[in-house]
């Protein structure tokens, strides 16, 4: 092993430490290092998450998009989509669906879809937090403050809002008409307004290394984040990179590991995307330092439709099928399933006023 490589395992003991050589050296990982590294991460994971992992229940509700970023396919001008949204009762509904079975949090995701007003998601949120006892993740992209801060009002708890990369270039070619500036700026928003935070990046865009990598997990740290969704980046036909190369399973599985070293309390989850591109995808990520899973409760007729990139797992799975394959994953990987709601460490020491 590189001597290099020995020295930042080393620094991993203390991770604010870590700087983004020594993230990029982890990244870089040769096979047997790559072991190391996963050893490590995996041992960190259960010294501050524990061994359970926490569900939450992603409802797709609409894949409309008025942006055209060039890696997804619910890009504006992919014309081949077929398009849905969800009435806001059925969006409850599948809340309802998803407390039934277990997940104490529901993630309301969807493209950014003008058709829902603030006011409107709000009563959905606000609608949810009053039945049902569960956290709420609202994942819906780029919105003012004022809606931001509306959605929180209502009672959702967290948001979701993925850098996708620290590399400000890269970001506005992928992401046109935005910039790094902007996403970060609502970023900071959302923890001014009291949310649980949560960002995330791809792995193995079009121009990127190593080192951008290791500058997402710094990124992360800097904006102090408490959710961080790192998966590959897998090209759909449908979209101007339809040709390109998608993210590794090794390289994944690599950043995911330096992150958890670099993030030890921040929730990670083992991506439905990592799946799809390895059959024990899954597995694998929740030994390299994942502690969170997210099963699609989304209602089957609209599962094809929410294609952000191909082949996705599950596509044909009810929402009561999804649930049971991702607790068998849990189990096989030799962990638990929690019953808590999850929150991030920080919001409950908050809360238990330490
Ligand atoms: S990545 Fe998000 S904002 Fe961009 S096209 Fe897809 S759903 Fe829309």
């Amino acid at each position: 092993m590189r001597t290099e490589f020995l020295e930042a395992l080393e620094r991993a003991s203390k991770p604010e430490e870590l700087t983004k050589d020594d993230l990029t050296v982890l990244i870089s990982a040769d096979k047997e290092e790559s072991a190391e590294l996963f050893r490590l991460a995996d041992q960190v994971r259960s010294r501050v998450m524990g061994d359970e992992v926490h569900l939450r229940g992603v409802i797709e509700f609409s894949n409309y998009c008025r942006k055209n970023c060039l890696y997804c396919g619910l890009r504006r001008d992919n014309s081949a989509l077929l398009r849905y949204r969800m009435k806001p009762d059925e969006i409850i509904e599948g809340a309802r669906r998803a407390a039934g079975l277990g997940c104490r949090t529901v993630v309301l995701q969807s493209g950014e879809d003008g058709f829902y007003s603030a006011q409107m998601l709000a009563e959905v949120v606000f609608r949810i937090k009053k039945e049902l006892d569960v956290a709420v993740t609202l994942s819906v992209g780029d919105r003012s403050r004022e809606e931001y801060a509306l959605f929180k009002e209502a009672g959702a708890d967290r948001y979701l809002l993925k850098h996708e990369t620290c590399d400000a270039k890269l970001f506005a070619e992928l992401r046109p008409g935005t910039s790094l500036k902007g996403r970060l700026k609502r970023l900071r928003w959302l923890r001014e307004l009291g949310y649980q935070v949560g960002s995330g990046n791809m792995v193995g865009l079009p121009g990127q290394t190593a080192e951008t990598l290791a500058g997402d997990i710094i990124l992360m740290r800097e904006m102090e984040v408490e959710m961080a969704g790192i998966g590959p980046f897998i090209p759909n036909k449908q979209t101007p990179l339809g040709s390109c190369k998608g993210g590794t399973l090794e390289m994944t599985l690599k950043t995911l590991a330096a992150a958890r070293l670099a993030l030890p309390c921040v929730h990670l989850p083992a991506t439905t995307a990592v799946a799809t591109i390895h059959p024990s995808g899954r597995v694998k990520a929740l030994q390299c330092g994942a502690n969170v899973i997210m099963p699609n409760i989304t209602p089957l007729k609209y599962r094809e439709s929410y294609l952000i990139y191909p082949d996705k797992i599950g596509l044909n799975d009810t929402p009561e099928e999804s649930y049971s394959r991702v607790v068998n994953t849990v189990l096989s990987a030799g962990r638990s399933i929690s019953r808590g709601y999850g929150h991030s460490l920080k919001y409950e020491r908050k809360c238990a006023g330490i």
